[in-house]
């Protein structure tokens, strides 16, 4: 049973006086809230706030994040409203409830379209206005793919395959690999069960098989690096994660002697020239294999992921793959964009000045793979950029809903917004020939208003060439309003 104490142990960041004092205050909250209620487990409620707070605090989140984790299903499953947890606990922190209970709402539409999820994923993002409603999201999706054995089997497929499509994307976009990894196996448990048996067997098999030359390296690698004088902040050896050594196993004839990197040594060091040192001292020690030397410190990939790898001939000959990186590339490889709290001398220094710190650096390959999405969404939006980033901040997307035409494609409107606005904003010509709109497969009236999430097919026909007048009374968006004027002056010989 988990409690209080194991959100502390948890917790990353200095646990100060004040920040224990929050994170108790929103346990008691969310404890007396949830009173009995149980889980499909049988287990108290609160044990999934405290598992999802714990996922928060071990990725570095601050007090603010962690007690709003402990709060998420508090107004959507509890007596107590949003109105109790702001004057409890202030508007911040109601705000990140509210993100989290909102985008629990949105329906998310599983499609075998790589362009339709990738929309859904942007919504999703978009939606949720504050990174941190998102990431609160993610901690609570990996306590329900870990206790998802207590979910009838009809659910548990759906559900690990929304993880997968949806959830595992935007944890690897955030570059939270620690979420990521850990959602992406448990979801290939469920999607696909008999491959996932297979390969954990192997791996198991495998790794116990190379246990004693691992640790042999890892000691002899340790002596070496000592005797050089480098310092080493940590030295272990990891197994590669199921899904990725299946994809990979795939690609190689299902043959594991072909998979160089199922074992790996990490070596964790202080700075960038420490790992340089560190990799020559390695080849010194053991033959690196020709063409697997990998600087993705100097090249780092898409996504920010910074390290050196390289294959080397361990003991007995043995191949291992071996992964130099600093302190901070690791946590940022491990916690993503949740590094950042850490780095940050204080807590409230939110995630903005993240991003200006980056920007300021004018080092384009410290500047991470989101923090370019989230631009390039920016500019489909068509806001300026600080507009931007202060509105995600926030809630910047809070009277905005998205709604998608027939072939995923996503449009951003103002709320109540109806079919002619949606008309309209794919096109002035569809705008102009509406006969009618579908919403979600129902026939539905123009004056509609249309809900997040939802799926709008317009009606058109050629013969009705003018806009009505009658559109003008609840049409919510300019570009409809200016173009119904238009045509209606045209009409009339202007
Ligand atoms: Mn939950």
């Amino acid at each position: 049973m988990l409690t209080l104490e194991d959100i502390f142990k948890s917790f990353k960041l200095p646990l100060t006086e004040k920040r224990k004092k929050l994170i108790t205050e929103a346990y008691t909250f969310a404890q007396k809230a949830h009173g009995s209620q149980k889980r499909k487990s049988g287990e108290d409620y609160i044990q999934h706030s405290i598992a999802t707070a714990i996922i928060l605090g071990k990725i570095g989140m601050g007090s603010k994040t962690v007690s709003a984790g402990l709060l998420h299903d508090v107004p959507e499953d509890t007596e107590a409203t949003l109105l109790e947890l702001e004057k409890k606990f202030g508007k911040e922190i109601s705000i990140i409830v509210d993100g989290v209970t909102k985008l629990g709402k949105i329906k998310l539409r599983s499609s075998r379209e790589e362009y339709f999820l990738e929309n859904l994923r942007k919504m999703f993002l978009a939606m949720a206005a504050d990174i941190r409603v998102v990431i609160i999201k993610l901690a609570d999706r990996l306590h329900n793919m870990r206790t998802l054995q207590y979910l009838p089997k009809e659910k548990q497929e759906r559900i690990a395959r929304e993880t997968m499509e949806i959830y595992v994307p935007i944890a690897n976009r955030l570059g939270i690999g620690e979420i990521k990894e850990q959602l992406e196996d448990l979801s290939f448990k469920y999607i696909n069960p008999k491959n996932y048996e297979y390969v954990s067997k192997l791996r198991e098999e495998n790794y116990q098989k190379g246990e004693k030359y691992l640790k042999k390296a890892i000691k002899e690698l340790k002596n070496e690096l000592k005797k050089s004088g480098v310092s080493v902040i940590d030295i272990y050896g990891r197994a590669k994660h199921l899904r990725s050594l299946f994809l990979k196993l795939r690609r190689y004839d299902m043959d594991i002697t072909r998979i160089y990197d199922l074992i790996a040594i990490r070596i964790i060091v202080p700075e960038i020239a420490d790992c340089y040192e560190a990799l020559g001292i390695v080849h010194r020690k053991y033959h690196p294999m020709v063409g697997r030397i990998k600087d993705y410190i100097s090249l780092p990939k898409s996504n920010g992921y910074q390290s050196i790898h390289t294959t080397i001939f361990g003991p007995e000959g043995k191949i291992l793959e071996v992964q130099i990186r600093t302190k901070k590339m690791h946590d940022e490889a491990e916690f993503g964009i949740a590094a950042h709290w850490i780095y940050s001398e204080k807590e409230k220094s939110d995630w903005k000045s993240y991003i200006f710190k980056y920007r300021k650096a004018k080092v384009p390959q410290e500047e991470l793979e989101w923090v370019r999405q989230l631009r390039d969404w920016q500019k489909e939006i068509g806001r300026d950029d600080e507009e931007f980033i202060e509105g995600l901040k926030i809630d910047f997307f809070k009277n905005h809903i998205f709604a998608f035409t027939p072939m995923g494609d996503i449009i951003d409107l103002p709320e109540e917004a109806t079919p002619i606005d949606f008309a309209y904003a794919i096109h002035s010509e569809v705008g102009n020939n509406v006969v009618g709109a579908k919403a979600d497969g129902k026939i539905v009236t123009l004056d509609y208003q249309i809900k997040n999430g939802q799926v709008i097919d317009i009606l058109t026909s050629k013969e009705s060439k003018t806009p009505s007048r009658d559109w003008l009374k609840f049409v919510k968006t300019s570009k409809a309003r200016s173009r119904i004027k238009r045509e209606l002056k045209k009409d009339k010989g202007y």
